[in-house]
């Protein structure tokens, strides 16, 4: 018989608390556990909507030391919601081991639709949609982040990427350099008071770069070549 365990994987807003669905509210109410990347912040999100439930961290750091305890709640038939500070979990997010591992071990896993940087992001950035290839975040190392870049060169469709703010700048000069002519969005603070988007070509965007505020959390898109 299969165990009757689930992993529910539930959003939660990226900034405005509204984007939250009745779903996801009545899963964490009911379940019997809230697995959170910081349970400090998911705490503030579940008294914010009057839910008092016990809470364990799980985050990229305890991953691996959770496992266990994680599966072994599960096969005692245990209901647990997976939950980060913000958005879907598994996408940039801790979640895709114990996702993994559960459905390994014959487990439900029950993924929630609702908020994510990724897909609120590409819904309106006017760039063509057909075709999406997600990057995640690039890496820290110039020489790295240019290679993953070039590599990405032929690929038809938008690239969607996360980055920091601490290197929006740098993302914009090698675009400049690697796919001038290409249209690039930048969305910023999605969902949030300042919620702004700034659109042109990866050249003009670095030739105006010290009037585009680099403050907050972005998803950059760029879109395919022009033929
Ligand atoms: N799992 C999350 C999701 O589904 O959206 C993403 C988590 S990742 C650690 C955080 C990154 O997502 C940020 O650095 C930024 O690139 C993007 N992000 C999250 N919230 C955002 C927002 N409100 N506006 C723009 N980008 C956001």
């Amino acid at each position: 018989m299969t165990p009757a365990g689930v992993l529910y994987v539930v959003p939660t807003p990226i900034g405005n608390l509204e984007d939250i669905t009745l779903r996801a509210l009545n899963i964490l109410k009911s379940c019997d556990l809230v697995l959170a990347e910081d349970t400090r912040h998911t705490g503030q999100l579940l008294k914010h909507f009057d839910i008092g439930k016990p809470m364990l961290s799980y985050h990229k750091f305890n991953e691996a030391a959770r496992q266990e305890q994680i599966l072994e709640r599960l096969s005692q038939g245990g209901h647990l919601a997976l939950v980060t500070d913000a958005g879907t979990p598994g996408i940039s997010d801790p979640g895709q081991r114990i996702i993994a591992e559960t459905i390994h071990q014959g487990f439900r896993v029950e993924p929630l639709p609702g908020a994510c940087a990724f897909t609120t992001a590409l819904s309106g950035c006017g760039l063509p949609t057909d075709e999406v290839h997600f990057l995640g975040f690039l890496d820290r190392k110039s020489a790295r982040r240019r290679r993953k870049l070039e590599s990405c060169l032929d690929i038809p469709g938008t690239l969607v990427l996360y980055e920091s703010p601490h290197r929006i700048e740098k993302l914009l000069e090698e675009l400049k350099d690697l796919m001038p002519d290409r249209d690039v969005v930048l969305a910023r603070e999605l969902t949030k008071k300042f919620e702004q988007w700034v659109r042109g070509r990866a050249e003009a965007l670095w030739e105006r770069r010290q009037s585009i505020k680099i403050k907050g959390e972005f998803v950059v898109m760029i879109g395919p070549e022009i033929s």
